[in-house]
């Protein structure tokens, strides 16, 4: 497909990088492989906006893949990180801000008795899931197809694959042993958990879940299935852990927990914790992180954990996230979910409008998606044309269609205008799609 639209610095930036760096990029989705045409490289932002190399501005609906709940630069955050490089990047001893963020995050969500920071999602779900295994004594995990808890090798066993199949590695560099103890099943269906834990009594050290699906594009837990998950794995010895790196402190004051009220063993969190800075958590049961190192036997470590900077920006997001904040969030989400909603109606393009409270994806389908086997059944051809009408138009959504759009207490009247103007050519642009 040729684009109209060129961004020829961009380009040069991507050439360069592609030299030096595997696809150009230290993400993969940032390569626009799903959607084709040039990456665009930023260099800067400022609330709901983006501009990139060729001095082009978009209204953000990435938000850096959530952490940006405040939009870029904002004041209190910039300022609070200031003070701290002022006062020296990082010095490998404990320190008061570290302090402070465990206390905001143990204060906001009530399974959190304890919490240890870390500096990725990856690491939060990678460690949650050893201290799993160290607590239990037993080896399998279950998870779910479509659910992505970063990198971790375990858990890249079949996270692509919907099929309800014993791990197998989807990744080379996954060995068939790292795998080999992961359960995938599919999304929304208790039947499959009890099935797999009759079959395997007493070795399932725990289920791991994204709190509400982001990750497939938005597909939410059906009624009663986090609580459910949670009672077969208490009746059967085993942890319930929810990542919330994506849902935690986005979709309400106390993520995802503070909307269902399913109490977890264990949680894991990332994205706006970190405030744009790389600063994660995993955390829940106290007598479960007593189990880790040096408190207890299971190993765990890391020589940036809880960086000052890093626990700075965090602090400063979440405390000017108050009820107002969320409040505001929702709002732009729902006004928006209208727009899009509206737009594609309009045009003629049969879509479900997918959301958890403000996170949101659209699915080119009216029927149900309750799983990942549903969510690859949709037009995602169309996607492509939509996004990069909304690209050419200034408005930078998500490169694939199998991710959350993310807002922000920034996104004002103006960015929404900005994205209402152009949501019209752009649904015109995915009705006439073809595959
Ligand atoms: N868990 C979930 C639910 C995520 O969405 C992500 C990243 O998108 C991760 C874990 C991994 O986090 P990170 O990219 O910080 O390693």
């Amino acid at each position: 497909m040729a684009y109209s639209y060129e961004a020829p610095v961009s380009q040069t930036l991507f050439d360069r990088a592609s030299l030096v760096t595997p696809g150009g990029v230290n993400s993969p989705v940032r390569a626009f492989r799903a959607v084709g045409g040039t990456p665009r490289f930023m260099v800067s932002g400022a609330g709901p906006y983006l501009t990139d190399a060729d001095g082009r501005e978009y209204v953000d609906l990435v938000c850096s893949w959530g952490p940006m709940i405040l939009g870029h630069a904002h004041p209190d955050v910039t300022a609070a990180v200031q003070e701290a490089v002022a006062r020296g990047t990082s010095f490998g001893t404990p320190g008061e801000g570290e302090v402070a963020l465990a206390e905001e995050i143990v204060a906001r969500i009530d399974p959190v008795e304890q919490v240890r920071l870390v500096s990725s999602g990856t690491e939060a779900t990678m460690s949650a899931i050893r201290l799993a295994r160290g607590f239990t004594g037993r080896a399998k995990v279950v998870k779910f197809a479509g659910c992505y808890h970063g990198h971790v090798d375990a858990l890249l066993a079949a996270a692509g694959s919907g099929v309800a199949t014993f791990g197998l590695p989807d990744t080379p560099g996954v060995t068939g042993a790292q795998a080999g103890d992961t359960i995938v099943l599919p999304y929304n269906d208790l039947e499959a958990v009890r099935a797999a834990f009759a079959a395997q009594p007493g070795e399932i050290a725990c289920v791991i879940t994204e709190a509400s699906p982001g990750n497939m594009g938005v597909v939410p837990p059906l009624d009663g299935f986090n609580a459910g998950l949670k009672e077969i794995c208490a009746a059967n010895g085993a942890l319930y852990i929810s990542d919330e790196v994506m849902t935690g402190f986005r979709t309400s004051k106390a993520g995802w927990y503070g909307i269902d009220g399913v109490r977890p063993d264990l949680m894991t969190f990332g994205k706006v914790m970190g405030g744009g800075f790389p600063a994660a958590a995993f955390g829940g049961r106290a007598d479960v992180m007593a189990h880790l190192a040096p408190a207890g036997p299971v190993y765990q470590a890391g020589t940036l954990s809880g960086n000052p900077v890093a626990t700075a920006a965090g602090l400063a997001q979440l405390r000017l996230l108050d009820d107002a904040a969320y409040a505001k969030v929702d709002a732009v989400s729902a006004e928006l979910r209208s727009l899009v909603g509206k737009a594609f109606t309009e045009a003629g393009v049969a879509h479900t409008v997918s959301a958890a409270s403000n996170m949101f994806s659209v699915f080119f389908t009216e029927a149900p998606v309750r799983d990942y086997e549903d969510a690859k059944k949709q037009e995602a051809f169309r996607f492509t044309a939509f996004f990069h009408s909304m690209l050419e138009q200034g408005v930078y959504l998500p490169p694939s269609a199998f991710e959350s759009w993310f807002v922000s207490t920034a996104h004002d009247a103006r960015a929404l205008e900005r994205i209402a103007a152009a949501l019209p050519a752009a649904a015109r642009a995915a009705a006439g799609a073809v595959a």
